[in-house]
């Protein structure tokens, strides 16, 4: 009896699931709208929509049912097994690339994640402009000071010649007196 109201009540959901809500999210691969029926907060499961928000996010939380916790230390362990065998196969750059990940989805309190998202944006920044001024050609004015530059030492060159020579000439000079 039990499982005949469960059919029943199966169905009746089936019936009308197309009229459920969707998932407000673009798929990555083809970029068309995600098909899946939305949680409450607008987003599927595979879009976010049971990832905690807040100083939970990214964090492993415990259900309080201890059944459900074992199944779910088994899963997570299982794809722990699997993510360093898939790591293993990776080239280095795979692998630099993950770690990249990894580092930028720490979990923790939203204003830390806040503030290291901020410097690792203004990292991204300095270093885009130093390549950028590196690449480009020195401006008219940076041009002419460096000549500038080059004709100066030249003549400290010449100058420090010159006193060399006056020094020997004026030694040369005291041993004629001597
Ligand atoms: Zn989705």
């Amino acid at each position: 009896m039990t499982i005949e109201a469960g059919r029943r009540a199966l169905r009746a959901y089936n019936a009308r699931r197309h009229l459920l809500p969707k998932c407000g999210a673009t798929t990555k691969r083809a970029g068309l709208p995600c098909a899946q029926t939305a949680m409450e907060n607008g987003r599927c499961r595979y879009h976010g929509g049971k990832t905690p928000k807040g100083k939970d996010w990214h964090r492993i939380t415990r259900p309080a049912n201890a059944d459900k916790a074992t199944a779910k230390m088994g899963t997570l362990e299982r794809r722990a097994k699997q993510r360093a065998q898939r790591l293993a196969k990776m080239t280095a750059e795979e692998q630099a690339q993950y770690r990249a990940w990894r580092q930028s989805h720490t979990p923790g309190p939203p204003e830390a994640r806040e503030a290291r998202k901020q410097q690792r944006k203004q990292n991204a920044e300095i270093r885009a402009r130093g390549a950028a001024h590196a690449r480009s050609e020195p401006s008219a004015e940076m041009r002419a000071l460096l000549d500038r530059i080059t004709d100066l030492k030249a003549m400290q060159k010449e100058l420090t010649k010159q006193t060399e020579q006056m020094v020997e000439d004026g030694r040369e000079e005291c041993e004629i007196f001597r």
